[in-house]
């Protein structure tokens, strides 16, 4: 039988295509297959926000839970005083977190009340602005991520950023870990860090470290976009404050007091 050479490209052209759709259905299934489980059951919002509830906060005084298990899942060193310090929650009085709220009238109690402060997420970030190499960045559900990798040192997000929500790593935070949690990776020496509102367990479908430490359900965390969600709810029946919202930042983090 003579085949053109029309006829054999056509056959042989047929083939060729046939091996490749196979071999791309085989790694396509490949790569689902193997996709960690707990990526196809992430949390997902259109929009992360947190609520504290400062008059539990209040209740029990003293209590660092939240911060011990932020700190423990996300490799941060207990080491340094203020420059060195590193931390993504820390606890301030209420008159320093919110001193336009202050007056002379207030309740002694609600004015030293130990306030949890971290990164806002805010909606109009300047610390995302101000970065030269994009290695802090707005995600589309708000939260407000960094790469370290990315991250030159130059410390502009900090000087950037009004509520202090940043820290620097002035010298390898590695030697000052008491432990080491191999889920979540360390930093180097000269890059900044903060609150990602454990973005990488909301990928795997679990709730903030925070959240889930906190003996009295204090901190509440959900779906802004969501009317039917907690933390929407409950911003539409009590009063909250933010901090600084004279800034135009728009924090997503509320406070009830
Ligand atoms: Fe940026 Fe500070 Fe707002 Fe966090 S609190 S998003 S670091 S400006």
């Amino acid at each position: 039988m003579i085949i053109t050479r029309k006829k054999f490209l056509q056959v042989t052209g047929i083939s060729v295509l046939a091996v490749a759709g196979e071999r791309f259905a085989h790694s396509f299934a490949r790569a689902i297959q193997d996709a960690p489980v707990a990526s196809r059951q992430a949390l997902t919002a259109r929009r992360w926000a947190m609520a504290v509830d400062l008059n539990k906060c209040a209740q029990n005084k003293g209590c660092t839970k939240c911060i011990n298990a932020c700190h423990s899942v996300h490799n941060v060193p207990k080491s340094g005083d203020w420059p060195h310090r590193i931390e993504w929650i820390w606890e301030d009085s209420f008159r320093n977190a919110f001193p336009s709220q202050e007056n002379e009238y207030q309740a002694a109690a609600l004015r030293d009340t130990q306030v949890p402060l971290f990164c806002n997420h805010c909606d109009n970030p300047p610390c995302v602005r101000v970065c030269p190499t994009q290695a802090t960045w707005r995600r589309q559900d708000g939260i407000v991520m960094m790469d370290w990798h990315r991250c030159i040192g130059c410390r502009y997000c900090m000087a950037a950023c009004p509520y202090g929500s940043r820290s620097f790593n002035w010298t390898d935070p590695r030697p000052h870990l008491a432990h080491q949690d191999p889920n979540f990776p360390t930093r180097t020496k000269g890059v900044v860090e903060k609150c990602n509102f454990c973005e990488e367990r909301l990928a795997r479908g679990e709730w903030p470290a925070c959240v889930v430490a906190c003996p009295q359900e204090a901190m509440i965390f959900g779906d802004l976009g969501d009317r039917n969600s907690r933390v929407r709810q409950l911003l539409q029946s009590r009063y909250a404050i933010r901090r600084k919202p004279e800034l135009g930042t728009k924090p997503e983090v509320f406070y009830f007091v």
